[in-house]
C-alpha cells in the first residue's frame, strides 16, 4: 500500500519532528513564545489522522480560547489538504464540558437544558443569599463572594471538600453560601462558568463507568498553552489521560499568565512525576521574530526569579529595533498609533504597505480601549475588538437574551426576574413579591408560580391580565423552541415583538433608542450562524472573548491575555506606565507574584510581534475618570537598550506642539483657544512639578530625549476638567450603572441602566469603563 503523503512533515525541525512522530506515550512540549509549539501540535493531529492511527471523533484537542480552536481546524484542514468536519472535541475546556456535561447532567441533579449563568446573574444570586443569612453586605459583597467561590471551584473544591484553613471567608459562612449556592443553582437548573468543570471531575471521579467511557473513547489528548491549566482542568485531563497516557502537553511556563484566575504553572512541572518516562521535547528556534524582538522580550523575561530558563534564537535577522515612544496622554496616544497604522498601511520608511489584518494594538486593561475605538471611528479605521464580551453586555441584549433563556428553560428564575416587567407591565415589586410567594411555597420555579397567580386569580385586574398575557407567550414561546415550529431566527424575532420589547424601544425618545434598536437587530442577525436558540445561547455565555465574525481587513485590538498563541507582523503595545502595566494591584501586592506574572504579560506581548513592536506610554491617564501623571513603566527600564529605538512624538518632547499645544490637548476645555491663551493657562500650570513628571523628565533625559523647555514649570488645573465626557459609562453608589447623557456643570445627567435618567452630583460617580 503506498504510504498516504505527509506533506505537514515538511519544514519541521528535528525536535518537532519527534514530537509529532512520537504519537505513543505522554509527550510533553516545553518552549518559549514562537518556536512553533502549536505548529507541531497541529501537525501531530494532522499525522494521527492520517496515518489512521485515530478517527477524528477519537481525539480530544483543547486550546486556549475558542477562536485558537476555530485556527487549529483550519490549520489541519491546510495541512491535510481537505476540510476537518469531524473533530467535535476540538475546543476550549468549558466548551468541551458543557458537551459532556449536557450527557451527564442528571448525575449532579441538573437537567440536561441546564443554563449557564452569566457573572451577573451569578452575582444577584449571591446578593440573596447573603441578604437570607443577614450578613452584611457592605462588608462581604456579593461580587467578593464570587471570587471566592471561583477560586474553589477553579481548584475542584465542592463546598464538602473546602480544607480548614481555607474556610475563614465571609466571617466562616462562605463554605455554608457556597453549598446554599449550588443547591439554588441546582433548583434553577442552573450552573455558572465553574461549574462546567467542577461537574464533570465530580462525575469522572464518582462513577468509574462514565470515566471509562470516556477513556476508551478520547484516545488521544492534547493540550495547547498548558501553562495556563488551574486545578480543576489538570484534575479532568489526568483522570481522562490515566489510562492509555496518550497525553501530549505543550506549554512555555514564561507565559503563563492566568495565575489571578487559579492557573499553576506548577502543572508543568508536574508532568513529569504524573507521566513517568513522558518524552520532553525542548524546542530553541523562534521562527516568528527578528532577533531585536526576540532580545527585547529575552531583556524584559531575564529579570523573572524562578523560571526554568530557555535558550532561543532566531534566524530571522536583525530586523527593525523595538520602537519607543511617549506621549502627553492616552488621547495623544492613540491619535498617533491611528497615525501610524495608516503610515504603515501606505507604507512607511520604505516598507512595503501591510494590511490592516497584520496589525494589532494589545492593551493591558480593556478600558484602554475606548480611546482607540473612539479614535478609530473618528478617522474611519476598520477595526475590531477581541475580548471583552462588550456587545453581549449591553442592557438591552441582556434584556432579549433573558427572554430567548426562558423559551429554552422555563426553570430559569433568573430570567424570569429580568423579565417579569421589562418592557414596564404593571407587575411592580408586590406583584413579583406574590410570585415569588406562591413559587416557593409551591415548591416551583417562577413561571409555574406565575402559572399558579394566574389560576387562583392571586393579582388584582390588570395586573392578572398582564401576567397571563405573559406566562401564554412563555407557554407559546417554549412550545415553539420544543417543536421546532419555527426557525429560531424567526422565533427570536416573534420573541421580541410579542413580549412588546421591541415596541418598548421604538416607543421610547431618548438619543440611545435607535441605536439598541440596531443591537436588537444585530443580535438576530448572530442568530442566524447557529442551529437553534440552545445552541446560541451557550456560545454567548462562553465567549469570554467578544469574537467578532465580520470579514474584511481589520486592525485588531485586543487585552494581552487575549492576544496569547496569536501573533502579528506589527504590534503596537500602549499603556506602558507604572500603576496600568504593570497593574496597581500588582505592584501594591507584597512579594513578586504578581509582578513576575505582569512581566510575563509582557513578555507574551512583544513576542507577538514578527517584524515590528511599538511600545509606548503616556505622562498623563484618566483612570476611573480622574487624571493621573504617570510614569513610564518599570518593564521599559529592563527594555536592552541595544534592541530600542526611541522616537520622538510631536506632543511630548518638544516637537510640534510645546507647552501651549499640550495644555490644550490636557484639557477640552481649552480647545479652541487661541495660542496666547494657551500659552498663558500653560504657563501657571503644575502637571510638571509631580514627582511623576519628574521622574520621566530624567528618564527622558538619560535616554538623551529633550524635553520643552517651557513645560518645567506648568501647572493645569486639572481639577476644573469635568472627569467624564457624554456617553461614558459610569457607576452610582445608588442608582447603579449609566451613561452619561450630558454635563451641566458640577453635575451630570445620567441615564441609569435600572433607574431611568436622572441628574446627580459628578463627584458621586465613578468611571465604569474599566
Ligand atoms: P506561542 O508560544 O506564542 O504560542 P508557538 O510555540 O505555539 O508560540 P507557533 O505559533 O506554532 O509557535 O509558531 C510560530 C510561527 O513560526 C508560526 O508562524 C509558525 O508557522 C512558524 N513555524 C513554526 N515551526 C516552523 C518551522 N519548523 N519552520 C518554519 N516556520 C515555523
Ligand atoms: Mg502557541
Amino acid at each position: 500500500m503506498a504510504a498516504r503523503p505527509m506533506p505537514y512533515l515538511e519544514g519541521l525541525n528535528p525536535a518537532q519532528r519527534a514530537a509529532v512522530e512520537a504519537l505513543q506515550g505522554p509527550v510533553l512540549m516545553l518552549a518559549g513564545a514562537g518556536t512553533g509549539k502549536t505548529r507541531a501540535l497541529t501537525a501531530r493531529i494532522a499525522h494521527l489522522l492520517t496515518t489512521g492511527t485515530a478517527r477524528p471523533n477519537e481525539i480530544l484537542a483543547v486550546t486556549f480560547t475558542n477562536k485558537a480552536a476555530r485556527e487549529m481546524k483550519h490549520r489541519i484542514g491546510k495541512l491535510l489538504g481537505e476540510a476537518v468536519e469531524g473533530m467535535p472535541w476540538l475546543g476550549t475546556f468549558h466548551s468541551i464540558c458543557v458537551k459532556l456535561l449536557r450527557r451527564h447532567a442528571e448525575l449532579v441533579g441538573l437537567k440536561s437544558n441546564f443554563t449557564i449563568l452569566d457573572t451577573d446573574d451569578q452575582i444577584r444570586l449571591l446578593k440573596q443569599l447573603i441578604a437570607a443569612e443577614g450578613i452584611d453586605d457592605k462588608r462581604w459583597p456579593a461580587r467578593m463572594l464570587a471570587g471566592i467561590i471561583d477560586n474553589w471551584k477553579n481548584k475542584a473544591l465542592t463546598p464538602d471538600k473546602i480544607p480548614l484553613s481555607d474556610s475563614g471567608a465571609f466571617d466562616h459562612k462562605g463554605v455554608e453560601l457556597y453549598g446554599a449556592y449550588q443547591t439554588r443553582l441546582r433548583e434553577l437548573n442552573a450552573c455558572d462558568f465553574g461549574d462546567l468543570l467542577l461537574h464533570m471531575v465530580v462525575i469522572f471521579q464518582s462513577h468509574e463507568d462514565v470515566l471509562d467511557q470516556y477513556r476508551r473513547w478520547f484516545r488521544y489528548i492534547l493540550v495547547d498553552e498548558y501553562q495556563d491549566t488551574n486545578v480543576a482542568q489538570y484534575l479532568w485531563l489526568r483522570l481522562l489521560a490515566g489510562g492509555h497516557k496518550n497525553i501530549c502537553c505543550v506549554g512555555d511556563d514564561d507565559q503563563s499568565i492566568y495565575g489571578w484566575r487559579g492557573a499553576e504553572v506548577g502543572n508543568i512541572l508536574r508532568f513529569e512525576q504524573d507521566f513517568p518516562g513522558a518524552e520532553v521535547v525542548r524546542l530553541e528556534q523562534n521562527y516568528r521574530s527578528t532577533a531585536h524582538i526576540l532580545a527585547a522580550a529575552s531583556g524584559v523575561i531575564a529579570a523573572n526569579k524562578g523560571r526554568l530558563g530557555k535558550t532561543l534564537f532566531t534566524e530571522g535577522g536583525d530586523g527593525e529595533l523595538v520602537r519607543l515612544i511617549g506621549h502627553w496622554d492616552g488621547e495623544e496616544e492613540a491619535r498617533w498609533i491611528g497615525d501610524e497604522v495608516e503610515a504603515m498601511q501606505r507604507g512607511t520608511r520604505g516598507m512595503d504597505p501591510m494590511g490592516l489584518d497584520s496589525m494589532a494594538i494589545l492593551v493591558r486593561a480593556s478600558h484602554q480601549m475606548r480611546a482607540f475605538e473612539d479614535r478609530f471611528l473618528t478617522i474611519g479605521l476598520p477595526y475590531r475588538v477581541i475580548g471583552g464580551p462588550r456587545f453581549y453586555e449591553r442592557l438591552e441584549i441582556r434584556d432579549a437574551m433573558a427572554y430567548f433563556r426562558l423559551a429554552v428553560s422555563q426553570d430559569d428564575d433568573l430570567a424570569f426576574e429580568r423579565v417579569v416587567n421589562t418592557p414596564k407591565r404593571g407587575l411592580g415589586d408586590k406583584a413579583v413579591q406574590t410570585i415569588q410567594r406562591t413559587a416557593r411555597a409551591n415548591g416551583v420555579s417562577l413561571v409555574e408560580g406565575a402559572r399558579l397567580v394566574c389560576e387562583g386569580r392571586l393579582l388584582g385586574g390588570k395586573g392578572l391580565k398582564e401576567l397571563t398575557l405573559l406566562v401564554q407567550g412563555l407557554d407559546r414561546w417554549h412550545g415553539q423552541v420544543r417543536a421546532e415550529a419555527d426557525t429560531h431566527v424567526e422565533l427570536a424575532e416573534m420573541i421580541l415583538d410579542e413580549s412588546g420589547y421591541t415596541g418598548f424601544w421604538q416607543n421610547d425618545k431618548t438619543p440611545e433608542a435607535p441605536g439598541r434598536l440596531e443591537n436588537l437587530k444585530e443580535l438576530v442577525k448572530a442568530l442566524e450562524q447557529f442551529e437553534n436558540l440552545q445552541g446560541f445561547l451557550e456560545h454567548v455565555s462562553l465567549i469570554m472573548d467578544n469574537e467578532t465574525e465580520e470579514q474584511g481587513e481589520k486592525v485588531s485590538i485586543m487585552t494581552l491575555h487575549a492576544a496569547k498563541g496569536l501573533e502579528f507582523p506589527a504590534v503596537f503595545l500602549p499603556g506602558w506606565e507604572d500603576g496600568l502595566f504593570p497593574s496597581q494591584r500588582s505592584m501594591d501586592e507584597s512579594g513578586l507574584k504578581g509582578l513576575e506574572e505582569e512581566r510575563r504579560l509582557a513578555y507574551v506581548g512583544i513576542t507577538r510581534a514578527e517584524r515590528i513592536c511599538t511600545i509606548s506610554f503616556a505622562a498623563n491617564r484618566r483612570v476611573y475618570g480622574q487624571w493621573q501623571s504617570a510614569l513610564p513603566s518599570r518593564f521599559i527600564d529592563e527594555l536592552p537598550a541595544d534592541h530600542v529605538e526611541v522616537l520622538t512624538p510631536p506632543g511630548l518632547y518638544g516637537g510640534g506642539y510645546g507647552a501651549a499645544g499640550m495644555a490644550a490637548q490636557a484639557s477640552p476645555q481649552m480647545q479652541g483657544m487661541d495660542r496666547s491663551d494657551l500659552h498663558q493657562k500653560a504657563a501657571s500650570a503644575d502637571v510638571y512639578n509631580s514627582p511623576g513628571w519628574r521622574r520621566l523628565q530624567s528618564r527622558s533625559q538619560q535616554r538623551g530625549m529633550s524635553m520643552p523647555s517651557e513645560a518645567k514649570n506648568m501647572t493645569i488645573d486639572l481639577d476644573a476638567v469635568s472627569a467624564f465626557t457624554e456617553a461614558d459609562r459610569v457607576f452610582h453608589q445608588k442608582f447603579g450603572y449609566g451613561e452619561v447623557m450630558a454635563i451641566e456643570g458640577d453635575k451630570l445627567v445620567i441615564e441609569f441602566d435600572k433607574a431611568g435618567e436622572k441628574k446627580v452630583v459628578a463627584r458621586f460617580v465613578v468611571s465604569a469603563e474599566a
